[in-house]
């Protein structure tokens, strides 16, 4: 029987954790190689990034594999530059590495945690602009046969925080390499939140200075996972018919809310939470921050349950005031009933 390896260091809840065993991988190749020789049934893996969407809970007797394959290259063609990046890229670190050769793209998706492998999983989005939009391919690793496949934009089915690897294709593939299309000329977009009082001098910003603001947005109200234990958004944003929203909105004049189409929008899940007195409230060392709701903190010694109880608690607050059903945005990996 292996010993436990311990998932302390590898979430951003900070949550105490373990799994069967460990393997972490360098090159694709070292993947194949290793899934050539390898027993276990394909159920009993799970691909982890940088843990900075996860929840984890006490022991998974799983087998935990990391690629950590690293190199950015980048390819001109015409006005645009394709780059290519291995899935152990730190996605900041890519970012900035593709701002700093003077491309533009991505410089809304500034700061965002996790490794670049993951950021298609659940098409990361911040600020306007989703990874879709930028998304040419990527490069995984078949861990039923260990062939390679090449997945295109159209095959990843994208959504809101949504691909085909959360549905049908769940735990099946390991990215190996990301490819993204990027821009030489900026091609700004200003139409979000507070990157709106931007868009009067958008003649005069290059995406560094877009970038620098998101950076500074961030810092100045989403907690650091270095010094609060979090998984960013806890929940995603629910989407409801039209029909829904209006009776909401005529119930809660001020309802926080972005329209999706003529059929649904799409809710502030923070705003649900926030509205239901639950910004600040904690059980013991699980919490809601105190700044944004939408985000579940570890204010220490809190264990991966007592944050699952605190989230079901969360959901049911709000589904009883709003009639709205929360889902999370967070990985729950373990055993669990509360959320499927
Ligand atoms: C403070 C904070 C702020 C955040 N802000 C945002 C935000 O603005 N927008 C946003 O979209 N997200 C945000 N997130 C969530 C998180 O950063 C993203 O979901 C990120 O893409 C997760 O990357 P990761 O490497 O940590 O993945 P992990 O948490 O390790 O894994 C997430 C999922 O991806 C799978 N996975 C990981 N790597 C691979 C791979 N190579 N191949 C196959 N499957 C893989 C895992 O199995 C798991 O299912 C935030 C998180 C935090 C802590």
């Amino acid at each position: 029987m292996p010993q436990a390896h311990s998932l302390k260091a590898f979430n951003t809840f900070g949550v105490d954790a373990s799994c069967d065993q460990l393997f972490r991988f360098h090159h694709e190749r070292d993947i194949q190689d290793w899934l050539a020789g390898m027993p276990i049934p394909v159920d009993k893996f799970f691909v982890l990034g940088g843990g900075s969407n996860l929840l984890l809970l006490g022991h998974i007797p799983l087998t935990f594999l990391q690629p950590d394959i690293q190199g950015i290259e980048y390819e001109e063609r015409g006005e645009e530059v394709i780059v290519t990046a291995g899935a152990g890229v730190n996605w900041h670190e890519l970012v900035m590495d593709t701002l700093d050769k003077g491309y533009c793209g991505l410089e809304n998706l500034s700061l965002i945690p996790g490794n670049v492998g993951a950021a298609p999983i659940q098409n990361i989005g911040a600020y306007g602009v989703e990874l879709e939009q930028r998304f040419v391919a990527l490069h995984a690793v078949d861990l039923f046969s260990g062939e390679k496949k090449i997945f295109r934009h159209g095959d990843c089915q994208f959504g809101y925080r949504d691909s085909i690897f959360k549905r049908e294709l769940r735990g099946r593939y390991i990215i190996t390499r990301v490819q993204l299309r990027l821009n030489k000329k900026p091609q700004l977009v200003l139409t979000y939140g507070p990157l709106k009082a931007l868009a009067d001098s958008a003649d005069k910003l290059t995406a560094k200075d877009v970038s620098d603001e998101v950076i500074r947005i961030r810092q100045s109200k989403l907690p650091d996972p270095q010094e609060l234990g979090n998984a960013g958004s806890f929940f995603k944003n629910p989407i409801v018919s039209h029909e829904q929203y209006l009776k909401l909105k005529e119930a809660h004049p001020k309802i926080a809310a972005y329209p999706m189409n003529n059929a649904s929008v799409k809710l502030a899940a923070g705003w649900l939470i926030d509205q239901a007195g639950l910004k600040g409230y904690r059980q013991g060392d699980a919490g809601v921050h105190q700044q944004q709701a939408l985000v579940l903190v570890n204010h220490g010694k809190a264990a991966g349950k007592d944050i699952l109880n605190l989230a079901a608690y969360v959901r049911d607050t709000v589904k009883a005031k709003f009639g709205v059903e929360l889902e999370p945005e967070v990985w729950i990996i373990g055993q669990q009933q509360v959320f499927q």
